[in-house]
């Protein structure tokens, strides 16, 4: 009996060896999900790029990563507090307001929310087709808007907006509730006459949008004194228009516009060992992260520590200070 035992668990440890690295031969897979946005935006190739290079090491860090397509930033923020995701990627002014209970939140801030790491910058993005007349963000009264849907950044932006200029979204034109990925082929067959799209560039969505029969431009979005009053958190940025070369007003070279960056975020429930390892995994290639999407291709270790306002996770944190990011 002693023998067979033995023999048993000789087989066994044989068989560990053959599938196995013998460190994690007795380690536990832990399971994890990143909840990201809609599948033309920036945030599911995002989530799928950090899949790929958690799993692509699975020997080292034991974890199997999945990512998901979902409503987007107040969404993923959600589901991250009540458990259904382990991660989600969302817009630096959703994490600001769902930690300290304002907007979506007001009165109910999300105290377990915990930060990652940042990744691209977003802006908001506002695609009018040319034959809507929409030149300046102004000229929308009477017009059919995409203001995007609920569960998404996008929409609370596009808000922020029209409220910082007096502009009744409810009265003054008539706001659609369309996810991102449908708004290209809605503007396409004259349904709407714009959309919003918080996102990052390059993204295939707005080359759908101003490279079909009907023409399309980027509207800027001017600086507003009364929106950075009510959102400090918004800066000025720019849309690179080569990117865009078909869009009618491609030839201005630069469109300005209000962005922020797209941020990891998780739960303090989450461990902190999965956390660490997954912040590791990332960290320690992010060569290969930025190879795998064009808006990724800036990232940098320092920046990736930008734009965070709900305390970062110990796990993150751990390694942080053991990589000497921070203090
Ligand atoms: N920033 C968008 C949002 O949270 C999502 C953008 C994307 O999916 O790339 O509403």
């Amino acid at each position: 009996m002693h023998k067979l035992l033995n023999r048993f668990a000789l087989a066994l440890l044989g068989l560990g060896m053959c599938f196995a690295p013998a460190h994690l031969a007795e380690a536990k897979t832990t399971f994890i999900t990143i909840g990201t946005g809609g599948i033309t935006g920036v945030y599911y190739p995002t989530g799928g790029a950090i899949a790929k290079i958690v799993n692509d090491r699975f020997d080292e860090f034991g974890i199997k990563a999945t990512a998901e397509a979902t409503g987007a930033s107040i969404f993923n923020i959600n589901a991250v507090k009540g458990g259904n995701l382990d991660f989600g990627i969302a817009q630096a002014d959703s994490q600001y307001l769902a930690y300290n209970g304002k907007g979506e939140w007001e009165g109910k801030p999300i105290k377990e929310l915990r930060s990652v790491f940042s990744l691209a910058p977003e802006m908001i993005t506002f695609v009018c087709a040319e034959d809507s007349g929409i030149k300046t963000i102004n000229d929308v009264k009477g017009k059919v808007i995409n203001i995007g849907n609920p569960g998404s950044g996008n929409r609370q932006n596009a808000i922020d907006i029209f409220n910082a200029l007096g502009i009744n979204y409810e009265k003054d034109f008539k706001a659609e509730s369309l996810k991102a990925a449908d708004a290209p082929r809605m503007l396409q067959d004259g349904r709407i006459d714009g959309f919003f799209y918080t996102v990052g560039h390059p993204n295939g969505n707005i080359k759908e949008a101003t490279a079909g029969m009907r023409k399309a431009r980027i509207v800027a979005i001017p600086e507003i004194k009364a929106l950075f009053e009510i959102a400090p958190y918004y800066s000025m940025d720019i849309i690179d228009m080569t990117q865009y070369p078909e869009a009618t007003n491609a030839s201005e070279g630069k469109i300005s516009t209000v962005g922020m960056k797209a941020t990891l975020v998780t739960s303090a429930n989450v461990d902190e060992e999965t956390v660490y390892n997954l912040t590791k995994a990332v960290f320690e290639n992010l060569d290969e992260l930025r190879t795998l999407h064009p808006a990724l291709a800036n990232l940098t270790k320092e920046g990736m520590l930008e734009g965070l306002s709900a305390p970062l996770h110990p796990g993150a944190e751990r390694y942080y200070k053991e990589a000497g990011l921070i203090k």
